[in-house]
């Protein structure tokens, strides 16, 4: 089989939906190599498996952006089909439901080169303690953490909405705005309402359409008392903030 094509430097990156909710499971490597890197590994290893076959790549590691059973059931399978490390927060580590081997524990600003790309870690709880973010290049897979027009849940246990509010305003709001948006879910809709998104596909958006002025406004994330509002709030309302997300993550 010959390498995947594609020049010094670029990226190779697909993206799968997975599964009864709507996960998406995202493959990364270099171009011109057979290397993929997977995030969220769940519902179906054999699927994902293919998937990099079909694209003349073999699965040498997996990201974990957070504990919760519909981002990591199974994964133990692929560790055992691949030997793959898989890369997961520490504080996330605790959490999770049942045994995975070739477990590296890490922390935000991490770094994993794969040829010659490399992924940046970023620690962003708030839906989780330990939910983690991976930037490559330009690209953000945010997991659970940011969907496009919303935000992840802060009421299961270890959520915390202060949290996820100093990931949403810090951590990720100095992502530039040319930033693509990869989220977790496939949750989002099209609606006339928000004119800015770029991608009418609604696969992906861009930090822009979420972090500029008018957008972040509207979803209510500028100010600190938002957050204060959220504390009080009843467990049958769980979002944190933005509107109302078209399905409900039960995780
Ligand atoms: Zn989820
Ligand atoms: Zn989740």
């Amino acid at each position: 089989m010959k390498p995947t094509a594609g020049e010094p430097g670029s990226l190779y990156l697909k993206q799968l939906e997975i599964g009864p909710m709507a996960n998406f499971v995202y493959l990364i490597g270099p171009a011109g190599s057979r290397d993929a890197i997977v995030v969220d590994a769940a519902w179906d290893i054999e699927a994902i498996i293919q998937a990099a076959a079909r694209d003349e790549r073999r699965i040498v590691g997996a990201l974990v952006t957070h504990w919760h059973p519909d981002h990591t059931n199974r994964i133990q399978e692929l560790v055992e089909a691949t030997d793959a490390k898989v890369y997961i927060h520490a504080d996330d580590v605790p959490w999770l439901r049942e045994p995975v081997g070739n477990i590296v524990q890490v922390a935000g600003g991490h770094e994993l080169p794969v040829g010659d790309i490399t992924i940046r870690f970023l620690h962003t709880p708030g839906h989780t303690p330990g939910s983690q973010c991976f930037l490559v290049r330009d690209r953000l897979v945010s997991g659970d953490t940011l969907f496009i027009d919303a935000c992840g849940r802060t009421d299961l246990p270890g959520g915390d909405p202060e949290q996820l509010y100093r990931s949403l305003s810090g951590t990720l709001a100095k992502l530039g705005d040319e930033t693509v948006l990869l989220p977790g879910h496939n949750y989002a809709v099209l609606t006339p309402r928000r004119p800015m998104r770029p991608d009418r596909k609604a696969r992906r958006g861009r930090i822009s359409g979420i972090f500029n002025r008018g957008a972040t406004q509207r979803a209510g994330m500028r100010r600190p008392p938002n957050v204060t509002r959220l504390r009080g709030r009843d467990t049958s309302e769980p979002r944190a903030c933005a509107g109302p997300p078209p399905r409900r993550c039960p995780f």
